[in-house]
């Protein structure tokens, strides 16, 4: 089925007799049971809840999983992920990575025993120089936020596969709608949904998509003996947001390509990041894996003194953390995003005082032009 229709009508499960066409919200704790050894296949909801079991059945189509896992951020979804290790285990992680996933690996995740790697997996040879033999899994963010480098996923899951190893790819900046790692050859996706899955901006969660039915079945554990698990309500506003979720990247894409083009132009700007840009190290490894380029730029200004100016005098933007929403958004990963990655890590990856994001929205592409062009003093 065509991805778009899949947005739009997700699981073909009914739960009810109504004929009522938005999925209804099962707002209950617990289940009864109609005799004794017996289950509707609902017991309690942090095992399984009708309206966010609709909401998993979707995003395991649109990723071409055997199941999902709806988690209430993105963070909770990594963070049961990690029970899959056990102490001594070493786990590959892309130099670039959202902040969070940083944070989480560096400062609890070593607490456990686990030890990690950064390497840029753009750099497929790095990738295998960095094998050990305790190594389990490499967790990949493609493109990379915020410098937007991006890997080989089909390369990388290839060499981690035949030694065993799980190969991890962060789905959250190009969404299934343009890039689908499994099919890749990837083992495990996640998502922030608060991201462009839910995109509005409006509610925090987090999913892991899985290929096989084992890691299914160990997954399914963790997450039930942990607990982490979607409300009804916000899994049926995620539902809500999917449904739009194709021809919202789609124009969120078109405005993101009328902001490069015009950002390459500016002589305040010194360098942008898009690998839809021709001259990104990884366009053609882009264009081979990726149905599109997204919506996420980042650029850095001449001097950190525009950079801030921008921030403070954006009126069509907001300058907000997050993306991927409706809304487009401005950002200073080095205040916001990264302020807990070390200073010189930072600094060595071009994470500096003259770089800003922007997530593009939905809004007229003319608009925000016009909106950068008055903030940038033209
Ligand atoms: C936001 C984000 C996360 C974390 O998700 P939350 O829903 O904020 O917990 C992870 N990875 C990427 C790439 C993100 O942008």
């Amino acid at each position: 089925m065509d991805l778009k229709t899949l947005c739009v009508h997700g699981s073909q499960k009914r739960y009810d007799t109504t004929g009522a066409i938005s999925v209804p919200i099962f707002q209950s704790a617990t289940f009864a049971h109609p005799g004794v050894g017996q289950s509707t296949g609902y017991d309690y909801s942090r095992q399984q809840n009708p309206t966010r079991e609709h909401l998993e059945i979707t995003i395991a189509a649109l990723e071409g999983g055997v199941d999902a896992l709806a988690f209430p951020t993105g963070m909770a979804a990594l963070t049961a992920m990690m029970e899959l290790f056990s102490p001594g285990d070493h786990i590959i992680v892309s130099d670039d990575l959202y902040g969070g996933s940083f944070r989480l690996f560096f400062n609890l995740s070593v607490k456990n025993g686990l030890k990690f790697s950064l390497v840029n997996t753009s750099d497929t040879a790095a990738v295998e120089a960095a094998f050990t033999p305790e190594t389990k899994a490499v967790f990949i963010e493609t493109p990379t936020n915020p410098m937007m480098q991006v890997t080989d996923i089909a390369a990388v899951a290839k060499i981690a596969g035949d030694r065993n190893i799980l190969t991890v790819v962060d789905n959250t900046f190009l969404t299934p709608c343009l890039q689908r790692p499994l099919a890749l050859g990837a083992d495990i996706v996640l998502h922030s949904g608060t991201k462009y899955l839910g995109g509005h901006n409006d509610t925090l969660a987090g999913f892991l998509v899985l290929k096989s039915a084992e890691i299914s079945e160990r997954m399914r554990f963790i997450y039930k003996t942990t607990g982490a698990c979607l409300s009804p309500f916000d899994s049926w506003l995620l539902i809500r947001g999917i449904k739009t979720l194709a021809i919202r990247v789609e124009r969120q894409e078109e405005n993101a390509k009328e902001i490069v083009e015009w950002l390459v132009n500016h002589p305040c700007v010194k360098t942008v990041y898009y690998p839809g840009l021709k001259t990104h190290p990884q366009y053609e490894i882009s264009r081979r894996q990726a149905s599109g380029f997204g919506a996420m730029i980042s650029f850095e200004a001449k001097s950190a003194a525009v950079a801030v100016s921008l921030l403070e005098r954006v009126k069509v933007f907001r300058y907000a953390e997050s993306l991927g929403g409706t809304e487009s958004l401005i950002t200073y990963p080095m205040l916001q995003t990264h302020a807990d990655v070390p200073e010189e890590e930072r600094e060595a990856k071009g994470i500096n005082d003259r770089l800003l994001r922007i997530s593009a929205g939905i809004e007229g592409a003319d608009d925000l032009v016009r909106d950068l062009a008055q903030a940038f003093g033209d």
